[in-house]
């Protein structure tokens, strides 16, 4: 029956998409093929991609040098199990990625998803914490605010309240949060947040392995920017506590914020690494998490002697040759520019915003252009307009915002701005 069906309406009865529902679905649009900043639907309208399929595809799409190199890669092998074998595409990736993190780490493991390096960094300080003898840390911190990813582990540690995960907070474990950050970007550690910092770690110190925190910009959960004195104040209290720092950095790692990596920028170096997305120029699914060489120690000093985790798929060769493809293309361009012009842009374009009445705040940092509406933004209908002035942004909650590729030019930008300007 259902090869009768057309794409949308088999699509519509039989696919779950993120975050939607299958009984009342938002609408979706049939892609057909997608270059550079554009995005061509099969009914033919062309969209400027505004969100570069979250934070992912900063090179924009077809890229040649990245489509070869899967190419390449398919000639020699799509997979083989990384249990018992390595191959170069892993090692080169991991090279890669101690070379872009300023050799602050020293391990890494190649995980498929950002969700799933999350849980790795989660059970990599777990398991530090029994290596070193301090059974009694077992419980994670995180910022309130904060996204880390849908899976289980990754949940209990995003946002309780406004996160999308209340649903199921009678089965997740009890972790600690910190109020989200006062202090503004740019501005000293404020008052509030030393204070609550204080509070938690006196009365939390003890039973925590590890705080997570988005370094300087909380993504999912509310497109939110911080000043790095509160992670220098956090990192302290850490170390004082024997807790482990972890940066997600799935978001804003790869130069979105205008640095290679928001810890670079902060100048403050975790124990563990998190980073995803724009990983592979959001060619794969793939992610990383690094860790320094006392975090591997005291996992192999854990019980087990081993780290117990071993995805299927782990350092898959076609999406770490992409992986390599994509960073060497990053570090060979002007992304640091790039990146610069577009944050140019976005404040002459959309600063302007703040003053409508509509308008809430409005945020810029890197390649990111937040408008904060007062009201929360009905996604049908808001991405229905957007279509037909041929931009793709999707907004959330009260959130407009846009993550365009590095490479989108001056004219393009202003076309996202000016639709993004029309709706406030
Ligand atoms: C997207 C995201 C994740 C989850 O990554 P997936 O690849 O979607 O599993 C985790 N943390 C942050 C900060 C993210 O932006």
């Amino acid at each position: 029956m259902t090869d009768i069906m057309t794409d949308t309406a088999f699509d519509r009865d039989h696919l779950w998409h993120p975050y939607t529902s299958i009984t009342s679905p938002l609408p979706t649009y049939e892609v057909s093929h997608c270059e550079g900043v554009n995005i061509h639907l099969k009914t033919g309208e062309s969209l400027v991609d505004g969100m570069s399929s979250w934070w992912s595809v900063i090179h924009g799409y077809n890229h040649p040098k990245l489509n070869q190199a899967l190419i390449d890669q398919s000639k020699k092998m799509s997979h083989v199990m990384f249990g018992g074998f390595t191959h170069e595409p892993a090692v080169t990736l991991g090279k890669i990625l101690l070379d872009m993190t300023n050799q602050a780490f020293e391990q890494v493991f190649i995980a498929d998803s950002g969700s799933v390096s999350v849980e790795v960094a989660l059970k990599m300080a777990l398991q530090y914490q029994q290596g070193i003898g301090k059974d009694q840390k077992t419980r994670l911190g995180a910022l309130l605010g904060g996204y880390h990813g849908d899976t289980l582990g990754a949940m209990s540690v995003c946002d309780p309240e406004n996160g999308m995960h209340t649903l199921f907070n009678d089965y997740l474990p009890k972790n600690h949060f910190l109020p989200r950050p006062t202090t503004k970007p740019n501005q000293p550690l404020s008052i509030e947040d030393k204070t609550n910092l204080d509070i938690y770690f006196n009365q939390y110190g003890k039973e925590l392995a590890a705080v997570i925190v988005e370094p300087l910009v909380q993504g999912a959960g509310g497109m939110y920017f911080y000043d790095k004195a509160y992670l220098k104040q956090l990192k302290n209290l850490c170390e004082q506590h024997g807790v482990l720092l972890i940066f997600d950095e799935i978001a804003t790692g790869f130069g979105r914020t205008g640095e290679l990596f928001a810890f670079i920028e902060a100048g403050i170096t975790p124990d563990i690494l998190c980073v995803g997305k724009a990983i592979t120029g959001g060619y794969m699914t793939l992610a990383a998490t690094l860790c320094t060489d006392e975090v591997s120690k005291g996992i192999c000093a854990s019980k087990s002697g081993v780290f117990m985790h071993g995805p299927t798929f782990m350092g898959n060769p076609l999406a770490c040759a992409v992986a390599i493809a994509s960073c060497e293309l990053l570090l060979e361009s002007n992304w640091q520019s790039q990146v610069q012009q577009i944050e140019k842009q976005l404040k002459e374009e959309l600063l302007p915003l703040t003053e409508s009445n509509k308008v809430e705040d409005v945020r810029i940092k890197g390649a990111m252009g937040i408008i904060e509406m007062k009201q929360p933004i009905d996604v049908a209908s808001a991405q229905k307009h957007f279509v037909s002035e041929g931009v793709w942004i999707r907004p959330f909650g009260k959130l407009l915002y846009i993550t365009p590729p590095y490479i989108i030019d001056k004219k393009a930008l202003s076309k996202l701005t000016h639709v993004m300007s029309s709706f406030t």
